[in-house]
This record gives C-alpha cells, sequence and structure tokens, in this order.
C-alpha cells in the first residue's frame, strides 16, 4: 500500500491506473476511523479494481474552531487499519497542498444546503463541495463511497455530480450502529461515559418516529413534538434540530404521505451529532 500526501504523486498514480483500463473506488474520510468507515472502505474495495481511501481534516467545513480543534486525529493509526483492508494507496495531503497561499477558488450549491444542518453551520458545505470537488478531480474515482448517516451531504454530492457533469458513481451505504443503535462517528470519542449514555436518545427519538409512522400517524409536527419531548427529558443534551422533509428536496413537511427524511442533530455535552431515518 503507498501512503501518498503529495498531489502530484497522486496525480502520476491515477494516471497508470487509468492506462491500465482499471477502475478506481474512492472513500473520502477525516480519519479517526470507526466500523462505518470499514463498511466503506469493504464496499469500495470489492467493486473496484483499485482502492483509495484519502485522510484529510479538512478545515473548510468546520464553522467551529472548537470542532476542528477537539477533532481527533489518529493518522498513523488510521493508515494501520487501511492497510488491514488491503487498500492500494492512501492519500493523506497536508492543509499547505490542499489549500496553497493564494487559494480563492470555491464551490457552492442553493437551494440544498440552506436547510438542516446547513441552516445552523454557515458555509460548512461549501467546505465540503470544494474539498470533494478538489478530491475528485485529483482521485478521478469511477465510484467514491459514502456513508447514510451524513444524508444530507450525500444528497448535497450527489446533486454537485449531476449538475457539474461530474463523471463519478455515489454509492451510499447504510449507516454502521453500535449494538445498542447509537451511530458510529469519529467524534463518539469525545464523549464521556454519562454523555455517551445520553446519546442513546437519539437512535431513541428516531426509533419513536418510526414506530408512530408504523402506526399511522403522519403529522410531522406530532412525531416531532415526541422526538423533541424524548431528547429534552435526556441529560446533557440541547436539540439543533428535528426535521421531516423530503428526501429528494430536503424541504419540511407537514405530513408523510410516501417518503420523508427524519434528521436529528444534538448537541450531547460539548460534542454535534447527528442521525436519520428514512419513512416510507
Ligand atoms: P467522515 O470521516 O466523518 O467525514 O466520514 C467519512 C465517510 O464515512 C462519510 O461518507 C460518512 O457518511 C461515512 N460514515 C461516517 N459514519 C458512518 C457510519 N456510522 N456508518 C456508515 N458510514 C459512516
Amino acid at each position: 500500500m503507498e501512503v501518498i500526501t503529495k498531489i502530484n504523486e497522486m496525480r502520476t498514480k491515477v494516471f497508470s491506473v487509468k492506462d491500465s483500463k482499471k477502475s478506481i473506488g474512492f472513500v473520502p474520510t477525516m480519519g479517526a476511523l470507526h466500523g462505518g468507515h470499514i463498511s466503506l472502505i469493504r464496499s469500495a474495495k470489492r467493486e473496484n479494481d483499485v482502492l483509495v481511501v484519502s485522510v484529510y481534516l479538512n478545515p473548510a467545513q468546520f464553522d467551529n474552531k472548537d470542532d476542528l480543534d477537539e477533532y481527533p486525529r489518529q493518522l498513523n493509526e488510521d493508515i494501520e487499519l487501511i492497510r488491514k483492508e488491503e487498500a492500494d494507496v492512501v492519500f493523506a495531503p497536508g492543509t499547505e497542498e490542499m489549500y496553497p497561499d493564494g487559494f480563492c477558488s470555491y464551490v457552492t450549491q442553493d437551494k440544498l444546503t440552506d436547510t438542516l444542518c446547513g441552516r445552523v453551520r454557515p458555509g460548512h458545505f461549501k467546505g465540503v463541495t470544494t474539498v470533494i470537488t478538489k478530491l475528485f478531480n485529483i482521485v478521478k474515482p469511477d465510484r467514491a463511497y459514502f456513508g447514510q448517516k451524513d444524508y444530507q451531504q450525500n444528497a448535497v454530492i450527489k446533486r454537485l455530480v449531476g449538475d457539474l457533469n461530474m463523471d463519478v458513481n455515489i454509492q451510499v451505504c447504510p449507516t454502521v450502529r453500535e449494538e445498542d443503535g447509537l451511530a458510529l462517528s469519529s467524534r463518539n470519542k469525545r464523549l464521556n461515559p454519562d454523555e455517551r449514555r445520553s446519546a442513546l436518545c437519539i437512535y431513541g427519538a428516531l426509533l419513536k418516529a418510526r414506530a408512530m409512522f408504523a402506526s399511522n400517524i403522519t403529522d410531522a409536527k406530532e412525531i416531532i413534538e415526541e422526538m423533541t419531548a424524548m431528547i429534552k427529558n435526556t441529560e446533557h443534551t440541547k436539540i439543533d434540530y428535528i426535521s421531516i422533509v423530503n428526501d429528494y428536496t430536503l424541504e419540511d413537511l407537514s405530513s408523510i404521505n410516501e417518503k420523508a427524511l427524519v434528521a436529528v442533530a444534538v448537541w450531547v455535552g460539548n460534542t454535534r451529532l447527528i442521525d436519520n431515518t428514512i419513512l416510507e
């Protein structure tokens, strides 16, 4: 497995893979790898000739300096985890490589980024669309793999790829959870044992929404009120948003007809966690 930190070296590698007519599977990550990342890596490995995993903690997508400062970093451990999955390349550029002095070009998107996390994290998706465009231009993947947990990010990236005619196929893999249901996240490492217990209320609230919908309750407000009460009754939590939206446009729904996304963002102590489920 090669560990590449320079964009030019990555390009040279990509050109030689393309010359040999092999397909490239790509998993972009911000590191502090867990089972969710590993499931994407395994899918990409299975479905492509060459597997590239990037580890890059992208400062441009952090709207909050403390969140960036406290984000877990463990590059050497990540490289060993990726090696075990028999990847071909780890691409781990530094920020001076990705955003050199004088950098001033960004990719932005309207509509899908105005809601949910976009509403409460200004600038976040501009950082995401910019870094993903850069990574796709550098790695030139045939397929790129993302997790269902970041539903809005996937919607934004799929639309970006469609709108700008990018030649990459976006694959979304299911959310991997702890045994008790908490979605795996690099940020879970920051929870103390009390907060870890409290964090479970997020999955509990999503299960509640599913149960209400299964018993024919389709009024979004009623479901959100019930979920809000559950989370508010749990120590150490502060709700950022609970929304029920159209799964494609991400616009708020007042009642659920066919299919809806229930998306939740909650602060647990100083850690912001997101999760979602689809009702259909
Ligand atoms: P991150 O390192 O947090 O930027 O995540 C990199 C990729 O891993 C994104 O596509 C995430 O959606 C995905 N991911 C994060 N957590 C999970 C999870 N629990 N299950 C599946 N995929 C995940």
